[in-house]
C-alpha cells in the first residue's frame, strides 16, 4: 500500500465533503461514501455500486479505506477476550484488544506504536517508542472491532442476547472504546482527538465520547488541555504510587510531572468540567499494596470526584514484581471507603493471550504474517 495513498479513516465527514466536492462530485456522494465506510461492509471500492464509477475510480487510483490487516489473532481460554495484532502499512504492528464481559463490549485501542514513557511493569513501556499513529490507523482499529462483533453475531444470533436481551439490539455494534492499549493518548493528543470526533460522528460509528475512556499516565499538558477544550470522554490516570518517590520509581514520567502538579491538574479537570476521574493503581505485592499504601491514596484524592480502580499487576518478561492476589485488593478498598472513595478491582480477563493491562507489545523481529 502506497502511503502517499488518501486513507479516508483519517477524514472526518467535512473532510471528506471537501476531498470530494474538490473531484467535482456533490456532497451527496460524500455522505454515501461515509457511510460505506461506516456502516457498511464492502469489499473495496469496486464493491460501491452506488458511487459513480469516476469516483470510484478517482478512490481506487488516490485513497485507500485503511483497513488494517490482521497479522494473527489470539483467543483468550475464558472465551471473553480476543487480541489482534493488526499490520500497519510500513511493517510496524499494533495490538487491539476485544472485551466481552459484563455485559458488554468493549475494545482496548493502541495510540501509538510503542510507548515513550517506560513504565516499568509494562510490556508497551519495555519496548520503547517507535511512533505515533495517524488519526485514521486509531479510527481503524475500531472499526475492525467493530465489523467483528457484526459479523459474530451474525454467524451466531445466540451472542446478541447476551449482551442486549431486546430484539432490536440482534446486530451488535461497538459502544465502548478505552484508550488504554499500545501507547500514551496524550502523547498523540492531535491524531487520538481526531480519531475521537471521527468515531463519535453521528452520521457513521455514533458512538458517545462518554462511552469513550482515555487512559494517560499522567501527562500534565494533556489533561490541562482536555479541561480547557471541555472534552467528553472519560478520563483515566494512572497513579500507581500516592507520593511522587514512589510514584518516579514505577512511573518515569513522573519526572515531567511531579505529582503535585499531576493533582492541581486533576483538581482542576473535576471541577471545571464537574466529571469523575479514574485513578488506576497496579497492585504490586509487598510494593504499593499494603494498608499503608492504600491510607496514602485516601489522603491524596479525599474530597475529590474519583473512583480508584485496582489492577493486580499483570506479569510481563521485563518486570519481576508479583500481583496482589491475597485479600490486600479487598483490605485496600475498606480503607479507600473510609476516605469516602469508591473503588473497583478490575477482573483478571486475557492474561493467558498477554491481552491485560500493561502486557500490549510487539516483538518487531516476529514474523507472524
Ligand atoms: S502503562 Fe501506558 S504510558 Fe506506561 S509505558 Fe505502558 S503504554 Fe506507556
Amino acid at each position: 500500500m502506497s502511503s502517499t495513498l488518501i486513507n479516508l479513516y483519517g477524514l472526518t465527514r467535512a473532510d471528506l465533503v471537501v476531498l470530494t466536492t474538490g473531484w467535482g462530485l456533490s456532497a451527496v456522494h460524500a455522505a454515501r461514501l461515509w457511510k460505506y465506510l461506516y456502516l457498511d461492509t464492502p469489499r473495496d471500492f469496486s464493491a460501491m455500486d452506488e458511487l459513480p464509477a469516476r469516483m470510484r475510480e478517482r478512490l481506487e487510483a488516490e485513497a485507500t479505506a485503511g483497513m488494517l490487516p490482521i497479522a494473527r489473532e489470539t483467543h483468550s481460554g475464558d472465551g471473553f477476550t480476543r487480541k489482534y495484532l493488526l499490520a500497519l502499512n510500513d511493517a510496524h504492528r499494533i495490538e487491539t484488544v476485544l472485551m466481552r464481559y459484563t455485559g458488554r463490549t468493549t475494545a482496548c485501542i493502541s495510540s501509538q506504536v510503542g510507548c515513550a514513557m517506560g513504565c516499568v511493569f509494562c510490556a508497551t513501556g519495555q519496548m520503547g517508542y517507535t511512533r505515533h499513529l495517524t488519526a485514521g490507523e486509531i479510527v481503524a482499529q475500531a472499526v475492525h472491532v467493530d465489523r467483528v462483533l457484526r459479523h459474530t453475531v451474525a454467524e451466531n444470533p445466540a451472542l446478541a442476547e447476551v449482551d442486549h436481551p431486546s430484539p432490536h439490539h440482534r446486530h451488535e455494534r461497538l459502544r465502548n472504546i478505552v484508550l488504554m492499549g499500545m501507547g500514551e493518548p496524550l502523547h498523540n493528543y492531535d491524531a487520538v482527538m481526531k480519531a475521537v470526533e471521527i468515531l463519535c460522528d453521528g452520521a457513521g460509528m455514533g458512538l458517545s465520547a462518554k462511552k469513550i475512556t482515555l487512559s494517560t499516565v499522567g501527562v500534565v499538558p494533556g489533561i490541562h488541555r482536555m479541561t480547557d477544550e471541555k472534552r467528553q470522554m472519560r478520563l483515566a490516570v494512572s497513579l500507581h504510587g500516592a507520593t511522587q518517590a514512589a510514584r518516579a520509581a514505577l512511573v518515569p514520567a513522573a519526572r515531567a510531572w511531579p505529582l503535585d502538579a499531576l493533582m492541581d491538574a486533576c483538581r482542576r479537570y473535576t471541577t471545571t468540567l464537574d466529571r469523575r476521574i479514574f485513578f488506576e493503581w497496579t497492585l504490586i505485592e509487598g510494593k504499593n499494596d499494603g494498608p499503608d499504601d492504600a491510607h496514602a491514596v485516601g489522603a491524596l484524592l479525599q474530597g475529590m470526584q474519583a473512583q480508584v480502580n485496582l489492577i493486580p499487576l499483570n506479569p510481563t518478561s521485563g518486570y519481576a514484581g508479583v500481583p496482589s492476589l491475597g485479600g490486600q485488593a479487598k483490605r485496600f478498598q475498606e480503607i479507600l471507603a473510609g476516605y469516602g472513595l469508591p473503588s473497583t478491582v478490575r477482573q483478571r480477563r486475557g492474561i493467558d493471550i498477554g491481552a491485560g493491562c500493561g502486557q500490549l507489545a510487539v516483538a518487531e523481529t516476529t514474523n507472524t504474517g
